[in-house]
């Protein structure tokens, strides 16, 4: 049994650094270029795994040299990589970024292998997270799945689109962020429609836990952990991998997405999305020392972040699905 599955998208980045973004028809000289791995699945994966947690990878990459290298990336960060399947004749998943002086970006993504992955049998984990970047119908597939085999089971919906009751229903946990929860139809729509539970990511505010508790909700604000962001690309991931993996090892959701909101805090003070992932080892040292930085600017009467706000309570939204079969399903495990 693994701590976390992960299904999702394998892609590898690559990065032309420019002093302004093309326009239309326009040819500009680039000043840098990179190329790391990416895709949210992959960066959730290696989030979970350097949290601790035991990762198998569903997934799909080309044969190509792109492809192996990807494999072999995960499997040093000791994710299971056999459920990664090579699909000939299709490229390796790619992103083309351009970033300018200003840290502007234009991206496009070509899904190549990602569109072939097949997720209708996913490994036995305890926790099953995947997003939006393969086929919608295998998302489906592989929540069923997890349901099924009694796992706890996380979506995090990007990119954005809308959502069929039939997934939303499979979901314990959502974890969209601000942008993605607007698309998506809001938290009450989202209680309504059968998620158990709606943690928001509101980048430096923190994050809002509103858990489905039999007839009532229960709201908290879970505030931002203070650091000097650098680059905030992978903040989402390295909290959706982290919330993963303390969830599988037995953290309640409260306590996860504290964990969750470090790990997020920390991945912005590194460029890079898999770079800025810290280990549990490297996150204690790391959050450390920016405690003590937190300890000095207290003493020089900086603002700091306030501690978690009360609970509120309110009636829950009703679910008309749920209503005709007359019944509601307990909150998550662990969540209250
Ligand atoms: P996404 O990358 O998906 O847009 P967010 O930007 O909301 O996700 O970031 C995810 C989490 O990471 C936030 O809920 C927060 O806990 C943490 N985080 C992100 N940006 C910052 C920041 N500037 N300072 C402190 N924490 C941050």
């Amino acid at each position: 049994m693994f701590d976390v599955a992960v299904v999702g998208s394998v892609n590898l980045d690559l990065v032309a650094t420019t002093a302004r973004l093309p326009r239309p028809g326009e040819t500009v000289s680039g000043t840098a270029y990179a190329e790391h791995a990416g895709g949210k699945g992959l960066n959730q994966a290696v989030a979970a795994a350097r949290t601790g947690a035991v990762v198998v990878m569903v997934g799909a990459v080309g044969d190509d040299e792109a492809g192996r290298r990807l494999r072999s990336i995960a499997e040093n960060e000791g994710i299971d990589v056999d459920t990664v399947v090579v699909v000939p004749g299709s490229p390796t998943g790619r992103a083309l970024i351009t970033v300018d002086a200003g840290a502007e970006n234009s991206i496009v993504v070509i899904p190549g292998a990602n569109s072939y992955v097949r997720a209708g049998s996913v490994p036995d984990a305890r926790v099953v997270i995947a997003q939006l970047e393969i086929p919608l119908d295998e998302v489906i597939a592989a929540l069923r799945s997890a349901r099924s085999s009694g796992a706890r089971t996380m979506l995090n919906p990007a990119p954005a689109q809308p959502l069929p009751d039939e997934l939303l229903e499979l979901c314990d946990i959502i974890v969209p962020n601000e942008h993605e929860l607007e698309l998506i139809g809001g938290i009450e729509s989202l209680l309504g429609r059968g998620v158990g539970a709606v943690v928001m990511t509101k980048g430096a505010a923190g994050a809002i836990v509103t858990v489905r508790a039999g007839t009532f909700t229960t709201e908290r604000h879970q505030p931002a952990f203070q650091v000097t962001p650098v680059d905030t690309t992978g903040a989402g991931d390295a909290f959706c991998g982290s919330l993963a993996a303390r969830l599988a090892a037995g953290d309640g959701l409260e306590s996860a997405v504290r964990y969750a909101a470090a790990a997020g805090a920390l991945a912005t003070t590194i460029e890079g999305a898999v770079p800025s992932l810290r280990t549990h080892a490297t996150w204690r040292s790391s959050w450390r020392s920016t405690n003590r930085r937190a300890a000095e600017s207290r003493i020089r009467g900086d603002a700091v972040p306030r501690r978690p706000s009360r609970r509120v309570s309110r009636p829950a939204p009703r679910s008309s699905a749920r209503a005709q079969r007359g019944r509601v399903r307990d909150a998550p495990r662990g969540s209250r």
